[in-house]
C-alpha cells in the first residue's frame, strides 16, 4: 500500500467531476479502498439525504438559511447551485488538510471545479466521461435514486458539463470500470510522484 502522506510538503488537491450517474462515486469508493491515505472531502449541501446517506459522512446536510450565512461569512472555497440545491466546500478544511501534507479529493461539479482551479492553480482537475449519453442515462436511471424531474434536470446539464471538461487537466472514460480505475490511479500516482 502506498503512503501518500508527506509531513514536509503541502498535500495535493485532486478535483473529480463528471455528469450525474457517470460513476464517480463507484470509482472513488474503489480508489479510496486501495489508497486510504487519500482523503475525500465532505461537502455541505442543502439537498435532502438519499436513503442510506449519513450526515457528516456523505455530506454535511445543511439548512438553506445556514448555508447562505456561511456564504456571507466567506467560509466557502467554492460553492454553487445545482439542480435547485446549494453545494459547497469549506475553505478552512481544505487549507488545513493540505497544510498537514495530506492529499485531498473533491468530488464536485464543473462550476465549482473551475473556481478551485482559479484559486488554487496547482490543483489537478479530472473529468469522468461516459462511454455514451445513452449509457449515462441508463446508469442514472438504473441507480434508482432520483425522481423523473431530477433525472431530466441532471441530463440537461450534461452537454454543458462535457464542454467545460475541455478545461480540465485529464479526462477519463468510464466504460470498463477496472480500466477507468486503473487510469485514474495512474493519473494520481503520476501527480504524487509515486
Ligand atoms: P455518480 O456518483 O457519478 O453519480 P454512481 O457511482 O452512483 O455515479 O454510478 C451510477 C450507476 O452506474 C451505479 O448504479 C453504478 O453501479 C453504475 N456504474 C458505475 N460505473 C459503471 C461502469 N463502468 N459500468 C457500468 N455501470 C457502472
Ligand atoms: P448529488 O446530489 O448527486 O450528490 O451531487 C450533485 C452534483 O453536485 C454532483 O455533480 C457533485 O459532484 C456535485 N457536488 C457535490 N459536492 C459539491 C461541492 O461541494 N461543490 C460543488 N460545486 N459541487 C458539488
Amino acid at each position: 500500500m502506498y503512503n501518500f502522506t508527506n509531513m514536509n510538503k503541502t498535500g495535493k488537491l485532486f478535483v473529480i467531476s463528471g455528469s450525474s450517474g457517470v460513476g464517480k462515486g463507484t470509482l472513488l469508493k474503489e480508489l479510496l479502498l486501495q489508497h486510504p491515505d487519500l482523503k475525500l472531502s465532505i461537502s455541505a449541501t442543502t439537498r435532502n439525504p438519499r436513503p442510506g446517506e449519513i450526515d457528516g459522512v456523505n455530506y454535511f446536510f445543511t439548512k438553506k438559511q445556514d448555508f447562505e450565512k456561511a456564504v456571507q461569512n466567506g467560509e466557502f472555497l467554492e460553492w454553487t447551485e445545482f439542480n435547485g440545491n446549494y453545494y459547497g466546500t469549506k475553505e478552512a478544511y481544505v487549507r488545513k488538510t493540505l497544510s498537514k501534507g495530506e492529499n485531498l479529493i473533491l468530488e464536485i461539479e464543473t462550476k465549482g471545479a473551475l473556481q478551485i482551479k482559479e484559486k488554487l492553480p496547482d490543483s489537478i482537475l479530472i473529468f469522468i466521461l461516459p462511454p455514451s449519453l445513452e449509457e449515462l442515462e441508463h446508469r442514472l436511471r438504473g441507480r434508482n435514486t432520483e425522481d423523473e424531474l431530477s433525472i431530466q434536470n441532471r441530463l440537461k446539464e450534461v452537454k454543458r458539463e462535457i464542454e467545460c471538461s475541455k478545461q480540465y487537466d485529464y479526462r477519463v472514460v468510464n466504460d470498463d470500470l477496472s480500466k477507468a480505475l486503473k487510469e485514474l490511479e495512474e493519473i494520481i500516482n503520476r501527480n504524487l510522484g509515486v
